[in-house]
Parts: C-alpha cells; sequence; structure tokens
C-alpha cells in the first residue's frame, strides 16, 4: 500500500481542509467506480484530488478498482521556503529518496517575471499611438455597440504579452476640470499584434450606455465612447502595460479552461491566436483549451467567425461552447446563462482541473465568478469536498486567474 508519509510528503495532521492530487494508472472501470465521482481514463493517468482525511479511504479505493498510485502531490503546498513542494514519484518512495529540491522551477518562474514588461509607458508620459482601424463586432439584431480597435505602435516601444492591459486616457477633462484618467482596457491580440509584425495592440471595447438613475438621461461612458467612435488616423494616448494575474501559462500541453462574458473575450481571442493561429518556435499548443462565451444574442457573439473557425481546424484542442442568454434555455426553462453551461459540464470541468497544468481564467462582467462557483460546488460536494478550499489552493498555485470588471 502507498503510504504518503513514507513517501517524504507532508502531512499536516491539523490540515484536514487540505488536498492532495493522486496520479493513477491502470483503474478499470467497476461497479465501484461511479463515473459521476471519478475521472476514469482508458490510458494514461487519471489525477484525483483527494481531501486530507479521506486519503487512505481513496487508497484503498483506488486499488480494489486496480489502480496504482503513481504519485502523490500535495495540492498547493508550499515548502518552508515557499517554494512548491515537487511531486513525489513512487519509484523515490521506494527508495526512500526525499523529495528533490524544487530550485529549477522557481529559478524558472523567477526568470519569466522579470520578463514581463510593465508600465512602460506611465500616464505623464503616455504612449500617442494612432488608430489604424475600427471595426464593429455586434451584428445585426444584437444590443449594443462593440468595437475591435487597433492601435499603430511602430513610433515607440510599448510591448505586451497575452493576458495583460493597456491604459487609455480619453482626451478632456473631467467634471472637476482635471485630465480625465486612463481607463485599463484587456488587450486582444497576440504579442505580435493583428498584423504579425510587432506594431499594433488590439483591443475589444463596449460603449457603455446606460439611463442616469435620477433623471433617466442616457449617459456615455467618456472612454468607450471616445474608443468606439475613433477613426482610423485618429490619436489616442496608451500606458502600460499591466497586469500579470492572466498570463498564459508557457506549457505546451496545458489545459486552458476559460470563461468569458462579452468584452471579456479579448484576453481569450489572444490566447487562441497564440495557441493556434500563429506559428512559433519556441510554443507549439497541443493542450487543450476549452472556451465557455456567455453572451445575449447570437449576433453578439464577438470574433464568432474566427472562434468557430478554430475550432473546426482544431476540434481535438479547441472546445468552444456559447451560453446565448436571450436564445436559449437553462434545464430549469430559465435564460441561459454561462454558470448554466459550467454547471452542465462541471463534473467534466472538475476532472481536468486535477491536473497539474490545467488553468481557470475568468474574465468579463463583474459577479460572473458566482455562479461558477455554485456550479463547481454542486459537483465537488459530492466528493465531500470544499469547493472555497480547493479554489484557494488553485490560486495558492496561480491556476486560477480572475480579471472582472
Ligand atoms: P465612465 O465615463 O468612466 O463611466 C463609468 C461610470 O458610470 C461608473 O463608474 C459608474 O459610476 C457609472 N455607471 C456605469 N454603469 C452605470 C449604470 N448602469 N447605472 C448608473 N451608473 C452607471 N472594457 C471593455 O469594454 N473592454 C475590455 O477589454 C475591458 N477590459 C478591462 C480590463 C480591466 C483590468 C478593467 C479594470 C476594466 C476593463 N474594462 C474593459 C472596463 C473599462 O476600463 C472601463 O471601465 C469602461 O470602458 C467604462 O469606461 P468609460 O470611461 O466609458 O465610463
Amino acid at each position: 500500500m502507498y503510504n504518503p508519509s513514507a513517501a517524504g510528503v507532508t502531512v499536516n495532521t491539523e490540515s484536514g481542509n487540505r488536498f492532495f492530487v493522486y496520479e493513477v494508472v491502470g483503474l478499470r472501470q467497476t461497479d465501484e467506480s461511479d463515473s459521476t465521482t471519478n475521472p476514469i481514463r482508458r490510458s494514461g493517468s487519471t489525477f484525483i484530488t483527494v481531501p486530507y482525511n479521506r486519503m487512505n479511504q481513496e487508497m484503498r479505493r483506488i486499488t480494489r478498482m486496480g489502480g496504482q498510485i503513481v504519485s502523490i502531490r500535495p495540492l498547493g503546498e508550499e515548502g518552508t521556503n515557499g517554494h512548491t513542494t515537487p511531486t513525489v514519484s513512487q519509484e523515490q518512495t521506494q527508495k526512500e529518496a526525499q523529495p528533490s529540491k524544487p530550485m529549477t522551477e522557481t529559478k524558472a518562474k523567477k526568470a519569466k517575471t522579470d520578463d514581463i514588461p510593465v508600465n512602460i509607458y506611465k500616464p505623464k508620459d503616455p504612449y500617442i499611438g494612432k488608430c489604424v482601424s475600427n471595426e464593429p463586432l455586434v451584428r445585426e439584431g444584437g444590443s449594443g455597440i462593440v468595437q475591435h480597435l487597433t492601435f499603430d505602435l511602430s513610433g515607440g516601444d510599448l510591448r505586451y504579452l497575452e493576458g495583460q492591459s493597456i491604459g487609455i486616457i480619453p482626451p478632456g477633462e473631467d467634471q472637476k476640470g482635471k485630465p480625465h484618467k486612463l481607463r485599463l482596457y484587456s488587450i486582444a491580440s497576440t504579442r505580435h499584434g493583428d498584423h504579425e509584425d510587432d506594431k499594433t495592440v488590439s483591443l475589444c471595447v463596449r460603449e457603455l450606455v446606460y439611463k442616469h438613475p435620477e433623471t433617466n438621461e442616457t449617459v456615455k461612458g467618456v472612454c468607450s465612447s471616445f474608443l468606439c467612435h475613433l477613426k482610423p488616423g485618429d490619436d489616442v494616448a496608451i500606458t502600460g502595460p499591466v497586469g500579470k494575474e492572466m498570463l498564459l501559462p508557457d506549457d505546451e500541453e496545458a489545459t486552458v479552461i476559460m470563461m468569458a462574458t462579452g468584452t471579456g473575450i479579448a484576453p481569450f481571442r489572444a490566447f487562441l491566436w497564440r495557441m493556434f493561429k500563429e506559428q512559433h518556435e519556441d510554443y507549439k499548443f497541443k493542450g487543450l483549451a476549452w472556451l465557455f462565451f456567455g453572451i445575449p444574442y447570437s449576433a453578439n457573439i464577438l470574433y464568432k467567425e474566427e472562434l468557430e473557425k478554430l475550432q473546426a481546424e482544431f476540434p481535438d484542442n479547441f472546445r468552444l461552447t456559447y451560453a446565448i442568454s436571450r436564445e436559449e434555455q437553462n434545464a430549469q426553462g430559465g435564460k441561459m446563462y454561462i454558470q448554466d453551461r459550467i454547471a452542465e459540464n462541471a463534473e467534466e470541468i472538475w476532472n481536468l482541473l486535477q491536473k497539474p497544468n490545467a488553468h481557470t481564467y475568468i474574465c468579463g462582467l463583474k459577479g460572473m465568478e458566482g455562479g461558477i462557483d455554485e456550479g463547481m460546488s454542486a459537483v465537488t460536494s459530492k466528493q465531500g469536498v470544499d469547493w472555497f478550499d480547493y479554489q484557494k489552493q488553485l490560486k495558492k498555485e496561480h491556476r486560477w486567474h480572475v480579471e472582472t470588471y
């Protein structure tokens, strides 16, 4: 029987709420293996997350099902020096080996962090770029104005990575007579830009329009209106880039689950272009990308053609799931929101999340996380796992990324 203590895995008896990820091979489907609670795969490894207080029980169950645990990884475990504890392999256990020092991984992470461009242009001295193009993204029958904008960067040295944002300073002054403050926008292009010449940056911007709660007057957002009505050749003041939360992992085999509402699609367009559309020497994506995209009408599916083309070309590596709230119904007959699609697929998502290289990204409307948590809680509670504890661990491991506004 595999014994985590003997393997040198730190088991903290006070930590009933900690989790361990078992990598298991050779599981066979039996009456006991309930596919609603266990990820079973015919080949390769299966990853099973187990709360500390159920470790022995789960080991016995895996053995009864013919499975062999090849490694146990404490989920989100950090050593005293702040390094992530490495996976402990079965071979190591047999030799009573100590976990090897995790320096390489840490150094790699550090080096990568140093490489992230930030604040190349500050608000006091922004880069003045030119609008190259400004195209509508909402088709007839859709709601609101959402534009795809591209700016020329060739006159400066602004560079950025997929998942970062830039600031835009709208011209003019606010009600207090002070220059407008910058607004952040997620970058919708890869680091190479839409023309793949490293000379542009693109955004996906919704014009904010609302009724003033007291006067009932229609009010338009300052910066989003400015951007949505820009003409090619117009100047735009750009700052940044900023943001380290939404960066794409380097791992070409990663599982990347993306959940977007509306303009929250922007960073994911950049991810998908990098994964599938562009050719790189040093990054050839071979993992799984799964995009959940919530919009009100099918005419609001931003970048619809691009997304569906990629999906048709890469069916094994890219899954695309829409939630069209005003046109589709959820199982209860209500509107189909992104959280309903997450709930429908929560079991599969849960299984995917247990792979050590699975990342989840959430981007778009503030408040969208609540429904997602609800859907995930329903599935994990069946296994005695508290979703919020688990999510905390994922955050610690930098595998749960959220940018909502
Ligand atoms: P403002 O003129 O600043 O007006 C906004 C103000 O209007 C609010 O603060 C609120 O006081 C008021 N208001 C808004 N709605 C209502 C309402 N319904 N009722 C009453 N009052 C209301 N936006 C995008 O379009 N695309 C993106 O990719 C994008 N990425 C972002 C990334 C990050 C990290 C962040 C923080 C924000 C992002 N945003 C994005 C939002 C963007 O920064 C702006 O907030 C948005 O464009 C509105 O700015 P504005 O100048 O047009 O509105």
